[in-house]
């Protein structure tokens, strides 16, 4: 049986593009060769790439609007330090909202000088900090949108004048944006469109080359974006997979259709965490996350219990993160809402057991 996987990344994908890309590991539709052993430069992988970059933009509304996006390697966090090569002259801007953005803050300091406009550190990071002023001064503002360790998400963004940067890992595709706020938005593939290995950047051209310093090749998003995404071998496999779940996501209807079942899930769980005394929330109600709900079990006595049932049910994943403890259950896009039925169920019965 397959379980229930809450995991916070990498993290679940729809039943059909595990399939999909499972079979393309064997053979590559139909051509006698597997996806991971043909050239990058092959026309079958060309067309793989330029199809993921250009739904990526579909899906996000930012099609001819100045934008090219990326799929890079090194993960979200080689964009904390690429974000600050590229774009930080001599002072940047970042809001705090948790690990996250603590590691961000930590790269970019290597490059010039970071003002923190905002924290949640004083509650260990359980809100949003909100009505802060953002300097007019500032090459960009950093901001995490949605916080996976905590469970936090942004729910209003900053309006500035200066270039927006966000890191959008856990929670791109998820809900309806006018991406177009944003002039940079990073996400690591593995939390809501694919394997580990390969991170979307969409970038507003626009805001490159202001720097004027020498920038190494392989993070220059200039020099990607003149290679159409492959001016190195990409992650063939990844890319791969994040095409098909953003072409699954497409098929379903697109941003608006996946939001609307987000906030289902999401209602589904906080209501029950509201309403049952054997649970407790972690973040701030107006600051809780669609994808990664944080909770405490209030009677300690009934851990054991809960843990057994979680285990016997197939639920897997949803302990919290070691520096918030508890629990956490991320429901990114391709989690079902019977999934997230089945752990509302075992709390509900818990209930009656205490
Ligand atoms: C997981 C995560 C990262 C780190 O991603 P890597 O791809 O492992 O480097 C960065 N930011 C957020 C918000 C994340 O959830």
């Amino acid at each position: 049986m397959k379980k229930h996987n809450f995991s916070a990344g990498p993290c679940i994908l729809p039943k059909e593009v595990m399939q999909k890309a499972a079979e393309a590991v064997v053979e590559l539709d139909g051509i006698g060769l597997s996806l991971i052993e043909i050239s990058h430069r092959s026309k079958e992988f060309v067309a793989i790439m330029e199809k993921a970059r250009s739904l990526a933009l579909e899906l996000l509304g930012l099609e001819g609007k100045g934008y090219s996006a990326l799929f890079l390697q090194g993960g979200a966090s080689t964009q904390f330090l690429m974000v600050a090569h590229n774009l930080l002259k001599k002072k940047a801007g970042y809001v705090n909202t948790g690990t996250w953005s603590l590691k961000a803050i930590k790269e970019a300091k290597l490059f010039g000088e970071v003002v923190e406009v905002a924290s949640s550190q004083d509650q260990n990071f359980n809100y949003i900090p909100k009505g802060y002023a953002v300097p007019s001064d500032l090459d960009y503002l950093h901001i995490t949108s949605n916080n996976t360790i905590f469970g936090t998400q942004i729910k209003e963004f900053p309006k500035t004048n200066v270039p927006l940067v966000c890191d959008m890992s856990s929670d791109i595709f998820s809900r309806q944006l006018d991406f177009s706020q944003f002039d940079l938005i990073y996400a690591g593939a593995q939390k809501n469109m694919g394997p580990a290995g390969t991170t979307l950047v969409v970038v507003k051209e626009e805001i490159l080359g202001k720097v004027g310093r020498e920038i190494p090749s392989m993070l220059d998003y200039k020099v990607h974006i003149s290679k159409d995404s492959m001016f190195n071998t990409p992650p063939v496999f990844a890319v791969y997979v994040s095409m098909l779940t953003l072409q699954w996501l497409k098929d379903l209807g697109g941003i608006a259709a996946i939001e609307e079942i987000n906030e289902k899930k999401a209602n589904l769980i906080y209501s029950e965490i509201d309403l049952n005394p054997v649970f407790a929330g972690i973040a701030a109600k107006e600051d809780r996350s669609n994808m990664n709900a944080t909770f405490n079990i209030t009677d300690e006595g009934l851990k054991e219990t809960f843990e057994t049932m979680c285990k016997e049910a197939g639920i897997s994943g949803i302990s919290g993160h070691r520096s918030v403890g508890g629990y956490r259950a991320s429901m990114y896009n391709a989690m079902t809402i019977e999934s997230v039925g089945a752990l509302v169920d075992i709390m509900s019965e818990l209930e009656k057991k205490g």
